[in-house]
């Protein structure tokens, strides 16, 4: 295993010295930070620096997210195994396959078809068939699977879309970055009786969500090119 791997040393390093010394303690999470060949879901040519502590450019403008930040939302989901999960931001499809090995089943929503078409590749390669990749404006959730127990939105939201509450289970956990272009706050809403529960977290730093109820074309700057 080791020596068909040799990305294995530095993933445990990675969970050392960036997650457990940062304050992950779900074990779940850690195991799940383990498996997940993180230099499959980067451009070949950054594969050197596929478990560095950073967010990593994957074309579009659009990036992988800091492996802390993964574990981070991650662990704030709660998740036990059993659960039905909705991710939108699909990206590379690294957060989606690390939801595939913590809940029974992960659908997730990106707009970029091409993303959305390379991520359904590598998952499928690395046989995590309880993940689906939809291409689709996420703002509207995924309305053919709701509820969901979970949902994690991977793109900076200006406010949470409404489409995504309606579409949380009773005792369900949504986790967002929530704020201005530039700087939000993990935020996460949980689903009481009639109401919801709001917490707020740490400041991060992600691409935009773009769409009917996030930012319009136009209003987050030039984020588009191809050239990531
Ligand atoms: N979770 C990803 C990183 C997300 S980057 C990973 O693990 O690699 C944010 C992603 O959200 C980008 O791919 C972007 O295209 C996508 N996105 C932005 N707005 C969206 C929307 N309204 N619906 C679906 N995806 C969206």
């Amino acid at each position: 295993m080791e020596r068909q791997d040799p990305f294995a040393q530095e993933r445990r390093r990675m969970v050392e010295e960036q997650l457990k010394a940062r304050g992950i303690r779900d074990r779940r999470v850690l195991e799940a930070m383990l498996q997940v060949p993180r230099h499959l879901f980067v451009r070949p040519e950054d594969r050197e620096w596929a478990y560095a502590d950073g967010p990593l450019p994957i074309g579009f403008g659009q990036t992988i997210s800091q492996p802390y930040i993964v574990a981070r939302m991650t662990e704030l989901l709660g998740l036990k195994g059993k659960e039905k999960v909705l991710e939108i931001g699909t990206g590379s499809g690294y957060q989606a396959a690390v939801l595939a090995h913590l809940a029974r089943e992960v659908h997730t929503v990106e707009r970029i078809p091409e993303l959305a078409k390379q991520a359904r590749e590598r998952l499928k390669r690395l046989g995590l068939t309880n993940v689906h990749v939809h291409v689709a404006d996420g703002t509207l959730g995924w309305p053919a699977e709701a509820p969901y127990d979970a949902i994690l939105v991977t793109a900076a939201a200006p406010e949470i879309p409404q489409p995504l509450l309606d579409q949380l289970a009773p005792g369900g956990r949504l986790v967002a970055p929530v704020g201005s272009r530039g700087l939000q706050y993990l935020e996460r809403w949980t689903r009481t009786d009639g109401d919801f529960l709001h917490e707020r977290f740490e400041p991060v730093a992600f691409v935009p969500l773009v769409g009917k109820y996030g930012w319009h074309p136009g209003e987050y700057g030039n984020t588009e090119s191809p050239a990531g």
